[in-house]
């Protein structure tokens, strides 16, 4: 059989699938955008995800088509297909983690609960909005956000000006997703694989803690929850990977509402930060799994393998060095904490590690995580 998975995009998402490529056997290519890139320890070719010769060139060498990123533009995606590329996800479910828009719409038909939204095109619209809840809403870009950049707390028109500003000279007919202020006691995610054929597993639901809208901690499993709130939690999960025809690993952030109820926030398919737990933490990890689900293998279990698992980002400091300074003081810290170092510059803000604990108490487990983050010089005060 033959196993070979292309990923376009070379951070460190496509880095930590690596170790399970490896494992399985599996033959693993990475596009990536420069040379130096997180996972350039799988075969690298570099080049522009934006070129469709680049991409197609680049998908006759595999045999799937699975990404570290969601910014190929769907053109390039509908391309591949039309040439017999195997690419999971597909094009029809990816363009719902690419535009916030599409996928309020999309789950709103779906009867998936969403926080009150509304698609605005002009000042005059996003006041009409404001009004109707209470003078505070928040405006996101439909495309391009990541880590809480394209979000925006908004208590007055004016400070939506720059952004409409620039909709207007982009000359497109272009328009923002606003939405209510939700009012939420945690933020929760829930992370499913799907296979092709069918096939689903589920991780149990995590409490992530965001700092600057940048993930920076992930409790596993969420501490505290009902099992009502643990079935709709997969309940959702499981309707969204169905209904968009998801393949590989689907990550659904959710907020708990201080009135029990779960709104989704975002979508994106592809391992993601709240996943990275499930190294230590799970008998498969989402890395393994996504390899498994878009190779339409069947998948692995997705028992936890400690009561706790706390993962920690390692965000690069002002005075950040290189992280392996650091390794004689922090692994001698804590022996059982494992250290995942992406291999990238330390800029400020930036994700460029994280680290994992677990155990039988949380407390524990958080506590020894976050000592090592700390003394690997980790600096969640700064704003990417
Ligand atoms: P990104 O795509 O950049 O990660 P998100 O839409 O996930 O952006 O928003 C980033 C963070 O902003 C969320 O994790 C949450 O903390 C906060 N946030 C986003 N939308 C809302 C909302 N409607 N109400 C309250 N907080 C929100």
């Amino acid at each position: 059989m033959s196993l070979r998975v292309g990923v376009i995009g070379g951070g460190q998402l496509a880095r930590m699938m690596v170790p399970a490529a490896v494992n399985l056997g599996i033959d693993l290519r990475v596009l990536a955008e420069a040379e130096g890139s997180p996972a350039q320890l799988a075969a690298t070719a570099v080049g522009d995800y934006r070129d469709l010769a680049t991409v197609l060139e680049f998908a006759k060498t595999v045999d799937v088509i699975t990404f570290d990123h969601e910014h190929v533009p769907e053109e390039i995606l509908r391309e591949l297909v039309s040439a017999g590329h195997s690419v999971h996800p597909g094009p029809d479910a990816l363009r719902f983690a690419q535009d916030k828009l599409a996928m309020r719409r999309r789950l709103s038909e779906l009867g998936v609960p969403v926080p009150d939204w509304a698609e605005v095109r002009s000042e005059d619209e996003l006041a009409a909005f404001l009004e109707d809840h209470d003078g505070h809403a928040v405006l996101k870009t439909a495309r391009g956000g990541y880590d809480g950049k394209g979000v925006r707390l908004i208590r007055d028109v004016g400070e939506s000006t720059d952004w409409f500003r620039i909709l207007d000279e982009d000359g497109r007919g272009g328009s923002l997703l606003v939405e209510e202020l939700v009012d939420f006691r945690r933020e929760l995610a829930q992370l499913v694989a799907r296979r092709p054929s069918g096939e689903t597993r589920l991780w149990p639901v995590v409490e992530t803690v965001q700092r600057h809208g940048v993930c920076s901690e992930v409790f596993a499993p969420a501490p505290g929850t009902t099992s009502r709130l643990v079935d709709l939690a997969a309940s959702i999960a499981v309707t969204i990977a169905e209904s968009l025809d998801v393949t590989g690993v689907l990550a659904v952030e959710l907020f708990e509402t201080t009135d029990d109820r779960l709104l989704v926030n975002e979508l994106a398919m592809r391992p993601h930060n709240s996943g990275h737990w499930s190294i230590e933490g799970s008998v498969t990890s989402q890395f393994e799994q996504h390899l498994r689900a878009v190779l339409d293998l069947p998948l692995g279990d997705t028992a936890t393998r400690a009561p706790w698992t706390v993962m920690v980002n390692v965000l690069g400091g002002p005075s950040a060095g290189d992280l392996t300074d650091a390794y004689p003081k922090a692994l001698a810290d804590q022996p059982n904490v494992k250290v995942h170092n992406y291999g990238k510059e330390p800029r400020p803000g930036r994700k460029i590690g994280h680290v994992t604990a677990t155990g039988d108490e949380l407390d524990e487990a958080a506590f020894e995580a976050r000592s090592v983050a700390a003394l690997l010089g980790s600096d969640i005060s700064i704003a990417p």
